[in-house]
């Protein structure tokens, strides 16, 4: 039985396992395998009833090679110092794999921010600013958005920083509200990345123009994805939420499909479909499927039941490394986290750049930077892997960590 071990092993598993494919040498590798810093932080808060509330907070700064750290902060009851670090680690390779100057952080707050009234929210979020102030900024760690974090929690903690420091350029954090120096298309970037990526590897992957795609998750990554493949010819066989699953072999109509969900609250029922389990969908046959919802969905228990022909993955690791395994052995194709969803990051960046130069882009502007750089991204990945004759994963992990050293000085 796998033992799903916690984000930091599996991560580090990755890394001893891509030192056999590329001497890398020890002590590059030593260096890769701990952060720069991993800072816990208490914050205290004054309850909406009077009383004061101490809450736990974090910010694992992992590398900082190629630019300012950079990474998303989340608000959640389970946070655990590992799985920020592995995420951390993963921002890290994925920066270096989009090709962008920046490094990899990620950090936030233990706490279940629905529980939290509005104003309690807001003094949480300025006082985890308050007590980082002298690690974040603009050219040293810029955060964004995660797990229950939104782009009004972004604007609060830009105000704070500014404040504090006098910066008042916006690029200390990215993924703010459009009028507080956002960027456009950051929401669906993540999808819209993810779909440059398929169409520059599609011919190498051996699929065909026209394909049936299955779909795990229907959030900001999910439903875009949805509707952008659709939006270019392909057929959405099923798609699921936290709740269930909806199936039809013709293909599911998505915009009726998005009113449904927002009229009923959830997927099933949905007009001519079958409701089918979370399980069901992921062994559907089908050309394509995109886990979009959360890690370690695809392990050693379903891989051997696979029917895709290619994996795309827009949700972070949610491919097992034991599940890879057996993937690859059935010569099933994996397109990595570190690269299909690098979209989004890859505009967050964007997002500092517009903010520095004082500067607003237009979607069309900020897509048309965005696919040559993910195209350029997935052939040099591709003919990594061709040459080393290793799967995209690793293709993947030994061009970002080759970046990575040619630029590590002492
Ligand atoms: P989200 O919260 O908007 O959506 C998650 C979706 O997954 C929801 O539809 C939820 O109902 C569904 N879900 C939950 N449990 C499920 C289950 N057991 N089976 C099927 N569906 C389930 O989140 P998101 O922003 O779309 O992120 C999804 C994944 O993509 C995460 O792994 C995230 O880290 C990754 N990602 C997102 C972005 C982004 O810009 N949004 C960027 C990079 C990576």
């Amino acid at each position: 039985m796998e033992i799903v071990k916690n984000a930091f092993e599996n991560a580090m598993t990755q890394l001893t396992k891509i030192a056999k494919i590329k001497d890398f040498g020890e002590e590059f590798l030593t260096r890769m395998s701990v952060p720069d810093r991993d800072i816990r932080i208490s914050i205290p808060v004054k309850m909406d009833d009077g009383s004061l509330k101490i809450f736990e907070g974090y910010r694992v700064e992992y590398n900082n090679t190629l630019g300012p750290y950079k990474g998303g902060i989340r608000y959640h009851t389970e946070m655990e110092i590992n799985e920020i670090k592995a995420l951390a680690f993963w921002m890290t390779l994925k920066c270096a794999v989009a090709g962008i100057p920046m490094g990899g952080g990620k950090g936030g707050i233990t706490v279940d921010p629905k529980k939290l009234s509005k104003g309690e929210l807001e003094r949480l979020s300025r006082e985890w600013t308050r007590k980082l102030s002298d690690i974040l900024g603009p050219h040293k760690d810029v955060p964004a958005p995660d797990v229950n974090t939104t782009p009004e929690i972004m604007a609060w903690i830009a105000d704070e920083f500014g404040k504090i420091t006098g910066d008042t350029t916006g690029a200390v954090i990215t993924g703010k509200p459009l009028e507080q120096g956002g960027s456009e298309g950051r929401s669906t970037s993540t999808a819209q990345g993810g779909f440059y990526v398929f169409e520059a590897l599609k011919k190498e992957l051996k699929l065909e123009n026209k394909i049936r795609v299955v779909i795990q998750g229907f959030g900001n990554a999910g439903s875009n994805a949805a509707i952008i493949w659709n939006k270019a010819g392909h057929k959405i066989l099923a798609i699921s939420d936290s709740k269930g699953a909806v199936y039809n072999e013709d293909g599911l109509e998505i915009k009726k499909l998005l009113e449904h969900k927002k009229n009923t609250g959830s997927l099933s029922d949905f007009p001519n479909s079958k409701n089918i389990s979370n399980e069901e969908l992921l062994e559907l046959e089908c050309d394509l499927l995109i886990p979009a919802a959360f890690e370690n969905q695809i392990t050693e228990k379903n891989a051997n039941k696979i029917k895709a022909k290619v994996i795309l993955e827009l949700a972070n690791s949610p491919t097992t490394p034991k599940a890879d395994e057996i993937l690859f052995k059935k010569g099933i194709s994996i397109v990595p986290d570190i690269l299909a969803n690098s979209g989004g990051v890859t505009v967050s960046y964007f997002e500092w750049d517009q903010n520095l130069k004082n500067e607003h882009w237009s979607e069309k502007e900020v897509f048309d930077k965005l696919e040559p750089l993910l195209q350029d991204a997935s052939k040099e990945i591709s003919k990594k892997a061709q040459e080393l004759n290793t799967s995209l994963r690793n293709g993947a992990f030994i061009l970002a960590l080759e970046r990575i050293k040619d630029k590590m000085r002492g």
